[in-house]
């Protein structure tokens, strides 16, 4: 039976210590790995190819009951806006145990999450509860699926033990891993204590774990070169999000990671019906991180990381503040264009020029004023465009019976008659997910899991792992959009 094949660095200890903590091991009863992500363990080269291996028996270090020989395990500290008020943090119930060398030669942290408790507790158990570590593990590998930077999910472990939360819930720990948890409220924090040099240790850090590319003029100015790819990689996140209608629910600074990934999946759900306003997140009153306001509130965060990085820019006050703006300010732009881009594409069309564009937001008007899904109507837009028979756009939906949708679908035939029908038909098979982890088949599979069956969360897995499947029967049951009556509401 083979091992996993640990090769930890521990790069992040080369940080002045304020950065972070040691963490110690947890005492579970009677850890069982529920779910274990075989692909991504061969990824990170911590299993040979065609090796036979039980996850059960390292149910103990994939807990955190016993750290692997090679492990350091730190919590780190961290500051940020959470909903717009600054708070002091620091990993209150994760723990890094290492960054795994991958076969590629980068690093990606291996984090337990809801291990216990750390010096960054504060109040808290340091735990966590199993549907909501189900849920990561689900969506973020939806996310991955989808081709949405994200940290990644290797494993669900129930830990034996129930946790103090409303129904005494059993409790898990969830593998997760990300090419570092470096955030925006990592710079916080380093700026926090006054000492510029932290923060130019932190900047310095990150510029060789996650742009060590630098070109020669971006080497000149390396802290400005390095707020312009990070504002890029957001602006590019950001649009991804758009794009799948996926509403993260909680982008404090704290959550906003300076790789580019997606990162906390707390609150985050999928869009159902297409409603700009939409808010999930119980605690989310204001909608404040609402679907339409993520771009800007992701420009507020880079704002944010700005402010950190001013005294490193240039001696100058001005100046620095010159070139913090124009930093950010290039955020809007950039996602534009990715966004447009990615939405334009489809409804078929290569490139988002103001036309297309101009089809794109009339649809997505038509389907607020009718309450269509969002994913389904591009979903059967691509099946019609693709010649399937059995799909008409007059069915039962109120969007394709409705005279403004005719109107609509006859303007934008015309916009595409001269491209190739099969090119139109294959880039919105690429462009419209069949399937995203809709909210409540999500809800069903935790249901059944918390009962002991993890067979439907299985199920929804394998579904979610490919996407873009048009036209497959099994795709169709996770199609079906159940009736509510109240809706749907999020927790973290
Ligand atoms: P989040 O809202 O998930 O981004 O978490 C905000 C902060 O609260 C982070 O510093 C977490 O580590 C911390 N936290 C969340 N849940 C717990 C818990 N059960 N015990 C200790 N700290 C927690
Ligand atoms: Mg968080
Ligand atoms: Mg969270």
């Amino acid at each position: 039976m083979s091992e996993l094949d640990w090769q930890f660095a521990h790069s992040y200890r080369t940080l002045p210590p304020r950065f972070y903590a040691s963490a110690v091991c947890a005492g579970f009863p009677n850890p069982h790995v529920l779910v274990f992500n075989t692909p991504l363990a061969h990824e990170l080269g911590l299993l040979a190819d065609g090796a036979d291996f039980d996850p059960q028996t390292h149910a103990d270090v994939l807990c955190g009951n016993r750290f692997p020989a090679q492990a350091h395990a730190i919590a780190q500290a961290y500051a940020g806006h959470q909903f717009g008020h600054f708070a002091v943090l620091g990993d209150g119930r994760a723990t890094l145990i290492g960054e795994q060398r991958t076969p590629n030669g980068t690093l990606a942290d291996v984090q337990l999450k809801g291990n216990g408790r750390t010096p960054y507790s504060r109040r808290g158990d340091g735990k966590a509860a199993l549907a909501p570590m189900l849920r990561e593990y689900l969506i973020s590998e939806a996310m991955h699926a989808l081709g949405i930077p994200t940290t990644r999910s290797l494993a669900v472990v129930r830990t034996g033990e129930r946790v103090y939360r409303p129904h005494w819930p059993d409790g898990a720990v969830l593998v997760r891993t990300a090419q570092s948890h470096i955030r925006v409220g990592t710079f916080q924090f380093a700026a926090l204590g006054g000492e510029v040099s932290d923060v130019r240790a932190l900047a310095d850090y990150t510029l060789a774990r996650h742009f060590p590319d630098l070109t020669p003029e971006a080497q000149a100015s390396p802290y400005c070169a390095l707020l312009h790819a990070v504002v890029a990689r957001q602006a590019r996140l950001t649009a991804l999000w758009q794009w799948a209608g996926f509403v993260h629910g909680v982008m404090n600074t704290d959550n906003s990671a300076i790789s580019g990934e997606t990162l906390d999946y707390g609150p985050c759900a999928f869009l159902d019906n297409y409603h700009p306003d939409t808010v999930f997140s119980s605690i989310d009153h204001h909608g404040r991180y609402r679907y339409a306001n993520q771009a800007p509130m992701a420009q507020w965060n880079m704002a944010r990381l700005a402010e950190t990085l001013l005294p490193l820019l240039d001696a100058d006050e001005h100046r620095a503040l010159a070139q913090a703006y124009a930093a950010v300010n290039g955020f809007m732009p950039a996602f534009e264009q990715h966004y447009r881009t990615k939405m334009a594409q489809r409804l078929g069309f290569a490139d988002n020029e103001q036309a297309h564009w101009h089809l794109v937001e009339c649809l997505l008007h038509l389907m607020m004023r009718h309450r269509a899904d969002y994913t389904n109507t591009f979903a059967r837009l691509t099946l019609a465009q693709s010649g399937n028979r059995n799909t008409r756009l007059d069915g039962t939906d109120a969007l394709f019976a409705a005279d403004d949708f005719a109107a609509w679908h006859q303007a934008w035939q015309q916009a595409l008659q001269g491209c190739p029908p099969d090119t139109v038909a294959e880039r919105m098979r690429t462009a419209n997910p069949a399937v995203i982890p809709r909210n409540a088949h999500v809800e069903t599979a935790l249901a059944a899991a918390e009962q002991g069956d993890m067979q439907p969360f299985h199920d929804l897995l394998a579904v979610l792992q490919q996407p873009f499947r048009h036209g497959d029967e099994t795709c169709r049951v996770y199609q079906h959009v159940p009736a509510q009556d109240e809706p749907y509401r999020t927790f973290c």
